[in-house]
């Protein structure tokens, strides 16, 4: 006779059986599964299929681009995630695919124009020109920043490696938060280049990981007002990879099950999906989130790697005005860092060539973007919070102007407001080093995460993986072939696994 003890056995060894390979039947079966279509998936499943892999694409969201991603505002493509492109250097694919497409005018140089700082509550504003009002020459404070960049990034003044950024700045420059340039290097270096803010980023880690920057240090745009970063990809890569890919859109993942012979990955709808190896693209926010339930547990030295590096909230509003009302200096703004809620600031509409419309770009990040977010979930509905947060940089613009007091709320027409900490599939802007992130440039959280996992049927890319330009899309899609190429290696060929 059966007892109930034993019944109850029985009936869990079936129901481990039945969530386990094999049990029963997947509902899809290929060589490789690729988990996100954002530029690191993108590219991992271009590369698996120029070598002849049957590759699945799950996504979570309803849209391809991740990280990328363009909308319209007034008459012009506007960037809601990545904006800079690279040169050449460093084995960069973006450079020569989108100039052999589109010609070499397609790019043109972003932020030409004066910078522009917010100091004392607007009432020192200064810009780099020595015929302004106030120019920044006068201003010792701002003059000093300049030096910063010959600084930052050299591991032989940073041997400190429990230190902060905010630590050293303050040590070397006598800058703490109270200081009055506390933002030029908070929000105007820390925001506007690592998406976070001084305390955050490990000075040592920072440095060890700049030092070995490997793309160019040149930064180019794209002029076209009818072309947007996302829409030049699709055009050169994903149209592609999209007709000879199998896609899933709105289907995140929410378990990867390598217990068995093979990979079973299983979405919210509660569809299974098997191959031999996949490869996991999600950002470190969403790993960190551990939105996604690995079976067995991933290795601890995998979870310590995504968890040693930072990612932080950040957004992306640009803001649509009847005239250019900042500009008072009878030349074009090309950079603007604020004391308040905005942070830093841009006119796209000074490089998009043919606009009629006249956009600033503002990138509230770390704190300001938290307390933005706040702002917006106290409100009753999306559109309330996008009011409210868009309300709240366009009072700090208001008061950064001498000349054009008011400026921004007089002149506002539209904006939109892209919360990537608030996004549930990317949860941050992009990976930074914290101070556990590098122990030295080679021993390092973004190498450990690059260890294939599960006997090697589990891999991880995305920007966060890659040791010299982390944090790029052309990093995102260089650890995209390298994970699928890596995926080829184990394999020699399609389907046949070790
Ligand atoms: C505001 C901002 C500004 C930036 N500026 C620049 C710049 O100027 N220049 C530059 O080169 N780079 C820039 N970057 C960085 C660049 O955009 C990223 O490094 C790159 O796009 C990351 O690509 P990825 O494939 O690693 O990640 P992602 O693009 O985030 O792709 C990951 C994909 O996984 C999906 N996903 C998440 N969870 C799941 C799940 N459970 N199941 C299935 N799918 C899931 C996500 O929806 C996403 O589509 C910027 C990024 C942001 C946010």
């Amino acid at each position: 006779m059966v007892g109930p003890s034993s019944f109850f056995l029985q009936l869990l060894l079936q129901i481990q059986a039945a969530t386990q390979t094999g049990a029963t039947p997947p509902d899809t079966s290929h060589d490789v599964i690729v988990v996100g279509a954002g530029s690191a998936g993108l590219y991992a499943t271009r590369t698996l299929q120029a070598l002849g892999y049957d590759v699945l694409l799950i996504e979570a969201t309803d849209r391809i681009g991740g990280r990328v991603k363009t909308a319209t505002l007034g008459d012009m493509r506007v960037e809601l995630g990545a904006e800079e492109h690279y040169l050449g250097a460093g084995d960069n694919p973006v450079w020569p695919a989108i100039r052999a497409e589109y010609g070499d005018d397609v790019y043109t140089n972003g932020y030409e124009g004066l910078e522009a700082y917010s100091m004392d509550q607007g009432a020192g504003t200064c810009w780099t020109t020595p015929l302004a009002l106030n120019p920044c020459a006068n201003d010792p404070d701002v003059a000093r920043v300049s030096e910063f960049y010959d600084w930052y990034w050299r591991p032989e003044l940073h041997q400190d490696s429990s230190a902060s950024l905010a630590d050293e700045v303050l040590a070397t420059y006598g800058v703490g938060v109270d200081h009055r340039a506390y933002h030029l290097y908070d929000e105007g270096i820390a925001g506007a280049s690592y998406a976070t803010n001084l305390t955050r980023l490990g000075a040592r880690s920072l440095a060890l990981q700049d030092s070995q920057w490997a793309l160019s240090s040149g930064i180019r745009v794209l002029s076209d007002k009818d072309l947007g970063y996302a829409d030049a990809l699709e055009t050169v890569w994903w149209d592609e990879v999209l007709a000879g890919a199998d896609v899933l859109l709105s289907s995140p993942v929410v378990s990867i099950d390598t217990s068995g012979d093979d990979v079973v990955s299983t979405d919210l709808q509660g569809r299974r999906h098997m191959a031999r190896q996949i490869i996991v693209t999600v950002s470190v926010g969403v790993l960190q989130a551990e939105a996604i339930n690995f079976i067995p547990d991933l290795p601890e030295t995998t979870v310590q790697a995504y968890n040693g590096m930072g990612i932080d909230s950040g957004m992306k509003v640009p803001l649509l005005f009847s005239s250019a009302w900042w500009e008072t200096e009878n030349e074009p703004l090309g950079w603007l860092v604020t004391e308040g809620a905005a942070g830093a600031c841009w006119a796209p509409s000074n490089y998009k060539t043919a606009t009629e419309s006249f956009v600033l770009m503002c990138y509230p990040m770390g704190d300001n973007a938290r307390a933005l977010s706040e702002l917006g979930s106290e409100q009753g509905s999306t559109a309330a919070a996008a009011n409210a947060i868009i309300a709240a940089i366009l009072e700090d613009l208001d008061a950064t102007f001498p000349q054009a007091l008011g400026g921004a709320s007089a002149n506002f027409m539209e904006g939109l407001v892209q919360d990537w900490g608030g996004a549930p599939y990317t949860l941050g802007v992009y990976s930074f080093p914290t101070q556990d992130t590098y122990l030295s440039a080679t021993a390092n959280k973004r190498r450990d995460l690059q260890e294939p996992v599960a006997d090697s049927r589990i891999f991880f890319a995305g920007e966060a993986t890659h040791e010299e330009n982390p944090a790029t899309v052309v990093g995102a899609l260089q650890e995209g072939e390298r994970a699928a190429l890596a995926i080829h290696a184990v394999n020699g060929k399609p389907n046949n696994p070790p």
